[in-house]
């Protein structure tokens, strides 16, 4: 199986570079150059466990990896997540499921992609012996995820950026808190528009990159698309049969990751009726579903931070299909949106999705609703995907983080806090952090020095 990029001007490379790159050299991202059909597949795989799905999954795509080694990859990649069933489906009514997604190191679903990541990673440093370094900035989520993926492991050291003063208390734990050696999170004196400016800027220097073998974690990694794909297969084998050919999955949407996920497997042959973009009140999605215009407004801060997106980085991965693999044609979109900040697609249709938008005061609402109809408690994020669900037809919510992680907006909603071990656990260990200045000099010269 060979990789291509979106805007078509870069060779075809294996998975192992896909993987390594992140990135198309020439600005696109990687998509499978076609993609196998599952169908067939599907009444063999109902009886795999989580990892042995996973296993079956990634052999389609990770063909130039040798089979033990995938084994070991994916088998370890799921060793931290709390719950048996990595990712169980729960009843809330007849036709009313949530695929929880929170079980992982970091309590939220980007554990599924980041902790395989980590092991691919591994695997290319025990491959190549060379040594790499991660890179990163982050508003909360990503950043924890990406480091509980990387945690002392050989050969890899990682630098996350984050704004200071400007993540959850809880999620500045979750970076500072591991007390591993190879892990630095960086506390700058600025937002997180500079820590990317700074970034860009780092990964600009072309032999500083080199030097350093910088990577970059983001949601863009083809890696991280796949390992989320797996999870929708799991879950539509768990409902019931008479079911699932109907079912709606809705997904609590930003950076449009999650869901495009939804779409690979869909297109593959698994028979999911309808993908729900849900999103909060930064609704660029919702509006190009129900519009088709595409057009950036500006980020509105919300009760379901991680969704607050404009620019949907994957959404150029959906457009290779809804262009029909015409990538001058994608191109010249991509361009035309840097250039104007908007695109317009004349009778947008695509049955394969719908879209919903919340914003926090329905957030609220629905956080006290559903524990009061059903005695579960969702986090804000998981909330957004509760709004006009159609009780006559099947619908599996994805929930993407504990409620625990968010226990002020919980609070407000049912007036109680919802906890975790895990969490608590944090708030007795040591912070350790690196306050810099937002400017790149400094931070350059802090990787310079700790990355040796
Ligand atoms: C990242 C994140 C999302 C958004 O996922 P995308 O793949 O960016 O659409 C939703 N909820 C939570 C809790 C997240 O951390």
């Amino acid at each position: 199986m060979k990789y291509i990029s979106t805007r078509g001007q870069a060779k075809p490379v294996t998975f192992t570079e896909a993987v390594a790159t992140g990135l198309a050299p020439d600005g696109g991202l990687y998509l499978p150059e076609s993609l196998p059909s599952i169908v067939g597949r599907l009444d063999e795989w109902e009886a795999l466990d989580y990892r042995g799905l996973c296993l079956e999954f990634f052999k389609l795509f990770a063909t130039d990896i040798p089979e033990e080694t995938l084994h070991r990859i994916i088998h370890k990649a799921y060793d931290s997540f709390t719950n048996p069933a990595i990712a169980p489906l729960k009843t809330l009514d007849d036709n009313l499921f949530v695929l929880e997604l929170f079980h992982g190191p970091t309590l939220a679903f980007k554990d599924f992609a980041l902790q395989v990541l980590g092991n691919l990673y591994e695997e290319q440093v025990r491959r190549t012996g060379q040594p790499i370094t991660v890179l990163g900035a982050t508003s909360g989520d990503t950043g924890s995820a990406a480091i509980h993926g990387l945690l002392g492991r050989q050969g890899m050291k990682i630098f996350i950026l984050y704004p200071d003063g400007r993540v959850s208390p809880l999620q500045e734990r979750q970076m500072t808190c591991t007390g591993a050696d190879n892990v630095f999170p960086i506390c700058i004196n600025g937002t997180f528009d500079d820590g990317q400016h700074a970034l860009k800027e780092i990964f600009g220097d072309q032999e500083f990159r080199r030097r350093h073998a910088l990577s970059a974690i983001n949601s863009i990694n083809l890696a991280r698309i796949l390992a989320q794909c797996v999870y929708y297969i799991h879950g539509w084998l768990r409902l019931p049969r008479g079911k699932r050919e109907d079912a709606v999955f809705v997904v609590p949407t930003g950076n449009f990751g999650n869901i495009f996920a939804g779409y690979l497997v869909r297109r593959m042959g698994l028979p999911i009726a309808n993908l729900r973009a849900a999103t909060n009140r930064n609704d660029i999605l919702h509006r190009f579903f129900t519009t088709g215009d595409y057009s950036v407004g500006e980020v509105r801060p919300s009760h379901a931070p991680s969704m607050d997106i404009q620019v949907a980085s994957n959404f150029e991965r959906f457009l290779h299909f809804h262009q029909q693999g015409d990538s001058a044609r994608v191109r010249e979109i991509m361009q035309s949106f840097r250039d104007t900040g908007r695109v317009h697609f004349e009778n947008f249709e695509n049955e394969a999705f719908s879209s919903s938008c919340t914003d926090d005061s329905g957030i609220v609402e629905i956080i006290r609703r559903v524990h009061r109809d059903h005695g579960y408690i969702v986090d804000p994020h998981t909330a957004c995907g509760f709004t006009g669900i159609d009780p006559s037809r099947p619908h599996v919510v994805l929930s993407t983080a504990h409620p625990a992680k968010f226990p002020d907006t919980v609070n407000t909603a049912i007036g109680q806090e919802p906890t975790s071990p895990i969490l608590e656990k944090l708030k007795t260990l040591q912070v350790r952090n690196y306050p810099l200045s937002a400017e790149t000099a400094d931070i350059r010269s802090f990787i310079e020095t700790h990355s040796g």
